[in-house]
């Protein structure tokens, strides 16, 4: 097995060799957030906008032609990303938000009614619990959730107790934490409710960019993820949902392209996937999703995995000697992913963030969109460093030497 291309792989990222705060170099730990792109995307979406730019699905010129295949062909490269069993089953969204909400409003309305329950989990980002409590509410239906123990591992004795009620409709988690990175226990989750026949959706959101994703090996019913997160473009992403339930789904937004006949009254709708797929979408980004996913690929992503790995065990090492430290989630290196949640003892998190950003480390102070998760830590908020391909062990080096500046400024033991 050759050695990760570290060097060549920074080289691809033109922000990576910008200066901030004065002349620092830039050292980026906010992945989780969202990743920079590397200059075969930016390229992509160049070449996009000079030489093919045409709407798509419509004329017959050469440009829209091709500007049709290289939306399509995007298509491809993300069904086979996630090991799809068709192109089909493949939806092009803004993000992981859109396809939840997609799901919520197509599916949820048809299937979920008064006294029924939508398991989450504690850890979810809002995304995956605002659009099941706006359905709930509208439905007269009850959200459920799995708890969380005190390494950040989901309680599935809970997920019995509440299929036992004969009730669930649904079950969603995030197959990677945002916040504490814990990866959640699929097999145990999906094994159960197949069991019990109850549909499942994986928020993708935080675990396609950093490990193989296999939707059918995974065993869920909807697989929704973001571009933005794995080296593509904002604005785009995608939700996989297996073909024997996407067939029976009502339309999402009504528009053009998702239609094949409009009468004044009546209209008939166009074969999966474009029944989905409302409207001009965003194709530059959509090309620029696919040139991602020829990077990722390219790196391979059990070598993706097995970096992040090496990294986020060597920063947990490192930061565990900070003073002062409380660093939230599982030690069990196997068990999470590359994002580190962390406080100082009574240190603000923004002041703690800030404080680093002027040794030019951008990391990540907030709720992370997951104010249940903030409740149950008992804490506003938290300080989160996360990893990606071009993250070095200097990288790691530099936060840890810009938080031990932040335990001398306030005088921590
Ligand atoms: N779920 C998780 C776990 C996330 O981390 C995020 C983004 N922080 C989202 C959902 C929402 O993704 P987006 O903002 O790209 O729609």
């Amino acid at each position: 097995q050759s050695a990760y291309p570290i060097e060549e792989i920074r080289a691809d990222f033109p922000i990576l060799s910008r200066t901030v705060r004065g002349g620092k170099p830039l050292v980026y730990l906010d992945n989780a957030s969202t990743t920079q792109k590397p200059v075969q995307v930016i390229s992509a979406i160049d070449d996009y906008y000079r030489n093919h730019n045409a709407n798509i699905h419509r004329a017959v010129y050469e440009l829209a032609e091709e500007a049709t295949g290289a939306y399509e062909a995007a298509r491809d490269k993300v069904a086979r990303f996630i090991n799809s069993p068709s192109r089909e089953e493949v939806i092009f969204v803004r993000g992981t938000t859109e396809a939840i909400n997609l799901v919520a409003y197509s599916w949820g309305r048809a299937n979920v009614g008064p006294g029924d329950i939508i398991v989450t989990t504690e850890y979810e980002h809002h995304s995956n619990i605002v659009p099941w409590q706006l359905l709930a509410k509208e439905k007269g239906a009850e959200l459920a959730y799995i708890d969380i123990d005190e390494k950040g591992e989901l309680l599935l004795e809970q997920l019995d107790e509440h299929l036992e009620t004969g009730r669930v409709k649904l079950v969603t988690f995030s197959l990677m934490s945002n916040v504490l990175g814990t990866i959640s226990d699929v097999q145990g989750i999906a094994s159960r409710c197949k069991a019990a026949g109850v549909p499942v959706l994986i928020d993708g959101a935080q675990a396609a960019p950093h490990m193989r994703v296999d939707v059918q090996a995974l065993g869920c019913d909807f697989f929704a993820f973001s571009g933005h997160k794995m080296l593509a473009p904002t604005g785009i992403g995608a939700l996989w949902v297996r073909r024997e339930i996407l067939e029976k789904m009502g339309p999402f937004h009504g528009g053009g392209d998702m239609i094949r006949e409009v009468h004044k009254f009546e209209t008939t709708w166009n074969d999966l996937p474009y029944k989905f797929e409302a409207g001009t979408p965003n194709i530059a980004d959509t090309v620029g999703f696919g040139a991602a996913i020829d990077y990722l690929e390219g790196l391979g992503m059990e070598d993706v995995r097995r970096h992040e790995k090496s990294i986020t065990e060597y920063a947990l090492k490192r930061m565990a000697g900070v003073k002062g430290m409380t660093i939230y989630g599982t030690d069990e290196i196997s068990r999470r992913g590359g994002v580190i949640s962390f406080n100082f003892a009574d240190v603000h998190p923004h002041d703690v963030a800030q404080i680093v950003d002027g040794e030019g480390v951008a990391i990540r102070s907030g709720h992370h969109c997951a104010q249940v998760l903030m409740e149950k830590l008992c804490v506003p908020a938290t300080n989160r460093a996360s990893f990606y391909v071009y993250n070095t062990r200097e990288d790691v080096d530099a936060l840890v030497t810009s938080l031990d500046k932040v335990a001398r400024l306030f005088k921590l033991e």
